[in-house]
């Protein structure tokens, strides 16, 4: 099975002609509530292509707290260890949108900072029992690494994606981490370097590596990712399909989800074939619009997947 330990947030999206000025109010066209929340997204994805899942997280009393367990349930994912509290809402993110695809966007994380090592304590029955546990920074740094120590010390292989990045980031995250995948900005604020091509990514990748993973992935959007391994020292380009991306929003938790479930269910796949089919899923993701509304199904993808 998959744990992930991670957020959980409604996405409140208004679609606008222009961006609203300071103090002022703009009419816009359209309005939608979305599923998001990296954590959430990487296990809706893991699940959809067939990984028994449990998503340990917080969410508040509320109805977005309760519509979002519905979520998780409607993809088939254990909400055993989904509290609820009343001490803060339901994370959000307010998501304003203009034509040209330019964006405003408020977080309030609400709920999704108040999980704490106490709640993994009580999850820590599902974390130990699981193939792979994934866990990334969109609940408190401390909940993370208590997950982290949790699986590790239980031989459990840890996925850690450091998003959203913060440059200091506790070593303890690097030991711990099994596989330790992030995107080129991040890769750029926990090494300093500049990340723009597969060769920087390399690079950034060693960087990276020097601090104690076992495994760095660094993606590249449209030029799929970058691999290094403790066995294979040196850093190898998987590039992905050319495709027609229409919205690349939640891409990285595609990949994520699709790595995890890989790692957990076909662990004698190499590392370079589990990636080559994870660029797959995460490229048939950017061809529809929304986050989870994009992400494939195992019914919809090629049978040579699986
Ligand atoms: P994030 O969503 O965190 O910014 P990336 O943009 O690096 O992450 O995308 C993650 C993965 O999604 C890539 O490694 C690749 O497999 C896939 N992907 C993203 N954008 C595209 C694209 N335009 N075409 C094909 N695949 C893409």
């Amino acid at each position: 099975a998959v744990v992930v330990v991670g957020s959980c947030m409604t996405d409140l999206v208004s679609l606008t002609s222009r961006l609203p000025k300071t103090g002022e109010t703009v009419h816009g066209h359209k309005f939608f509530i979305g599923f998001g929340g990296k954590g959430a997204n990487q296990c809706v994805q893991a699940a959809r292509l067939g990984a028994k899942t449990s998503m340990v997280c917080k969410v508040g009393k509320d109805s977005f707290g309760n519509n979002y367990i519905e979520n998780l349930k409607q993809n088939g994912i254990s909400t055993e260890f989904t509290y609820q509290t009343k001490d803060a809402a339901t994370g959000t993110a307010s998501i304003i949108v203009n034509n040209e695809g330019q964006n405003i966007i408020v977080i309030v994380a609400g709920a999704n900072l108040l999980l704490n090592t106490e709640d993994l304590r009580e999850a820590a029955s599902a974390i130990s029992r699981a193939k792979v546990m994934i866990c990334q920074l969109e609940v408190a740094p401390a909940t993370s690494l208590e997950a982290l120590t949790i699986a590790h010390s239980n031989g459990v292989k840890t996925l850690f994606n450091p998003a959203p990045a913060m440059a200091d980031l506790d070593p303890r995250f690097y030991t711990l981490s099994d596989v330790f995948c992030c995107n080129e900005s991040e890769a750029e604020i926990l090494t300093g370097l500049e990340v723009s091509s597969p060769e920087d990514a390399g690079k950034a990748a060693l960087v990276l590596m020097e601090r104690g993973c076992r495994v760095v992935i660094v993606t590249l959007g449209a030029e799929g990712c970058v691999m290094l391994s403790q066995t294979e020292p040196v850093p190898k380009h998987i590039p992905t399909e050319k495709v027609k991306a229409v919205d690349t929003t939640g891409a990285g938790d595609s990949f994520v989800g699709a790595l995890a479930f890989y790692l957990a269910y076909y662990p004698n796949l190499s590392l370079e074939e589990m990636l080559k089919r994870s660029n797959f899923i995460a490229a048939v993701s950017v061809q529809a619009t929304g986050t989870q509304s994009s992400y494939p199904y195992k019914k919809d993808l090629p049978l040579d997947l699986f």
